[in-house]
């Protein structure tokens, strides 16, 4: 990229450490000519507020048709009462005067809380439409995209939307009115000099056309660059990015590499202001030209008596009516461009249809027993788009099936444990069940019905979902449990926490429920999270649930409250679990054995021990020593 400061074109903020490089030469963005169906698309957001606009536009009108009386009435001043020594005139013109500006000045006033009013809806509705467009996004798409990325598309990309919404679009029509009106004034005042005036427009077209072009390029590049970079900072300035940063001992080369980015920015933000700045300086050559013109021939002709000198001053007044809402214009053909390069990125959002999809005849499942079959599952992830930055034009081998022909059922009420070396496909197979992605070929049965063909709200309703990282949100004890069920009362939830072994802990917090757990539960232990996370489940009271036990050995106390934790969860509910312990694995109903994304042994504890296989390899390398000291 030129002027950058260098070629860091990395992403994902490794570009020191893992040499991904993305190439975003500005010959590679696309241009976006103003097309009709882009337009249309964007003006949809504009026509729920056509009552609002309506108003806008005469307010606009007004003060325009009130912009184009001061001249006429310094002409009256200049060429009536003044030779005619009118005083009565000459208090009432200068009364007018005073009074046009106090009036155009509330109207201004009011056009711009009712723009102001519209810009902030429009954000609003975009705003919430990528929102709700955003979550209806399959896991895929947020192992892909960067957090940071999405957060940047919402914020700051709908954010510069609402500069087209209040300035552009007031800026357009208020400027074409101005033209028109003033157009209409200096031709009945005197056509040849108009002519004169109205001559050096066409000069107008040529730089802004140029000007629109680079700062287009430069609007998408600095929207695209400030994306990087706030991704860049969600990822390091959070509590587990820094300490991994800390313990690296990365800060320093952080802090440099943060430094790029931000003088990529800051960059890029110059030049775009100083493109501007020349198209400016190329209308203000012409603002001078004008006038210079106006005094030469409208001075000839005054002194040969044909013109009258407050005609005169009027006009000169008028080319500032003239000039400045072309420049505008000018501009404003400009910054739509730029505008529209903003749109696109959050409609390249919008355009993703998500993975996961509802079907329209799909049914909701208000009870279910929890009868679970795998028939033929296979399954492959998306592959991210960053591959191809990787690698650049090299074909990436395609990456084994996570999942390749699984078939295996589960009753319900039934306990199965899902055994298998790192990378088996454990884990993906809790991922397919509540349908955060569909199997690439075959299906799964969730009481005979094909998930897909399940609305996802109903179906995850009936899940329930533990994980070794429990995710808790930055709010208090009380809200983290709710969040499963809102409409809880107390006694259910301390009901729920003592359930799992956490209602003594809670209760002894300084502030209790109302504790505030830190970022992500980073103020809580590990085991005290876990039996949080199982109280959170506790209270959904799910029908099926997916525990993906903690491989990390807790103390034999804390080992003891989550294991009495567990079995009032998993009691009566049909569950997959990803085993860990040794107790589970001895009282699961069902065990089966995964290996490279194939299930390669079913049955239970005892039986599968019985075979030679992956089953007894494992375990009597994982519990055999235990087992063996112990006395087995
Ligand atoms: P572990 O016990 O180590 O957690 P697992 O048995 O749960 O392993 P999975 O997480 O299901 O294994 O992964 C199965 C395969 O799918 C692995 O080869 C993994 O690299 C791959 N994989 C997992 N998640 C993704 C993803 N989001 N995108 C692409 N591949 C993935």
């Amino acid at each position: 990229m030129r002027g950058m400061g260098g070629p860091w074109r990395s992403v994902g903020g490794m570009g020191r450490s893992f040499g991904l490089q993305r190439h975003m030469d500005s010959e590679d963005l696309p241009r976006v000519p103003l097309s009709k169906a882009q337009l249309r698309r964007v003006t949809r957001y504009f026509t729920p507020y056509w009552l609002q606009w309506i108003a806008i536009i005469v307010c606009i009108a007004a003060t325009s048709g009130l912009g184009v009386l001061p001249p006429l009435v310094v002409r009256g001043i200049l060429d009536d009462a003044i030779p005619d020594e009118n005083a009565r005139l000459l208090q009432l013109l200068v009364g007018a005067l005073v009074a046009i500006t106090i009036v155009s000045g509330l109207i201004g006033v009011l056009q711009s809380w009712l723009s102001t009013k519209v810009g902030q809806g429009i954000m609003f509705d975009l705003r919430n439409h990528l929102y709700r467009h955003l979550q209806r996004q399959s896991l895929g798409f947020y192992t892909t995209e960067r957090a940071g990325e999405i957060v940047s598309r919402i914020n700051n990309d709908v954010g510069a939307v609402q500069h087209v919404a209040t300035s552009m679009v007031v800026s357009i029509v208020s400027n074409i009115l101005t033209l028109v009106a003033t157009l209409i004034v200096i031709f009945t005042l005197n056509p040849w000099l108009a002519l004169l005036a109205v001559a050096v427009v066409p000069t107008f077209y040529l730089p802004t056309r140029i000007v629109g072009r680079i700062r287009h390029r430069l609007s998408r590049q600095t929207q695209e660059q400030y994306a990087e970079m706030v991704a860049f900072m969600e990822e390091r300035l959070n509590i587990g990015g820094m300490l991994l940063s800390k313990i690296f001992g990365q800060t320093t080369a952080d802090a440099d590499d943060f430094r790029q980015r931000n003088r990529g920015v800051a960059d890029l933000n110059v030049r775009q202001a100083m493109a501007g700045r020349w198209l400016f300086m190329s209308l203000s050559v012409f603002s001078v030209a004008g006038p210079a013109l106006i005094y030469l021939y409208g001075g000839y002709q005054a002194i040969r008596g044909d013109l009258s000198i407050g005609t005169l001053i009027a006009f000169v007044a008028y080319l500032t009516n003239l000039y400045r809402p072309m420049g505008q214009l000018a501009n404003v053909y400009v910054d739509l461009q730029g505008a529209l390069a903003i749109f696109e990125r959050i409609f390249d959002y919008l355009d993703r249809t998500p993975d996961v999809e509802d079907k329209p005849d799909a049914v909701a499942l208000e009870q279910v027993r929890g009868d679970i079959r795998l028939e033929n599952v296979s399954f492959s992830y998306p592959r991210s788009p960053y591959a191809a930055i990787v690698n650049g034009d090299t074909p990436t081998p395609k990456p084994r099936p996570a999942l390749e022909e699984i078939t295996f059922e589960i009753g319900a009420g039934e306990r199965v444990a899902l055994v298998g070396p790192s990378g088996a496909g454990k884990t993906t197979i809790t991922y397919l069940l509540p349908r955060f992605y569909d199997p690439t070929e075959g299906r799964i049965l969730l009481d005979g019905h094909d998930l897909r063909e399940i609305k996802q709200e109903s179906l995850r309703a009936h899940f329930g979902v533990v994980t070794q990282d429990t995710f808790l949100f930055h709010t208090t004890v009380r809200e983290n449990l709710l969040y499963a069920r809102p409409e809880a009362t107390d006694e259910e939830m301390f009901s729920a926490a003592r359930s799992a072994n956490i209602h003594d802990f809670i209760s002894g917090l300084p502030e209790g429920y109302e504790t505030v757990v830190g970022e992500r539960g980073f103020r809580l232990s590990g085991g005290e999270k876990q039996r949080l996370a199982m109280a959170r489940a506790l209270l959904k009271d799910p029908r099926i649930l997916i525990l993906d036990e903690a491989t990390s050995h807790l103390d034999a106390t804390s080992e003891h409250l989550i294991q009495e934790a567990l079995e009032v969860l998993l009691k009566g509910r049909t569950s997959v679990i990803i085993a860990h312990r040794l107790s589970t694995i001895l009282t699961a109903d069902k065990i089966v054995v995964l290996d490279s994304g194939r299930v390669v042994q079913v049955g239970s504890h005892a039986e599968l021990l019985a075979q030679e296989g992956l089953y007894a390899e494992l375990f009597d390398r994982q519990f055999g020593d235990a087992l063996s000291q112990a006395g087995r």
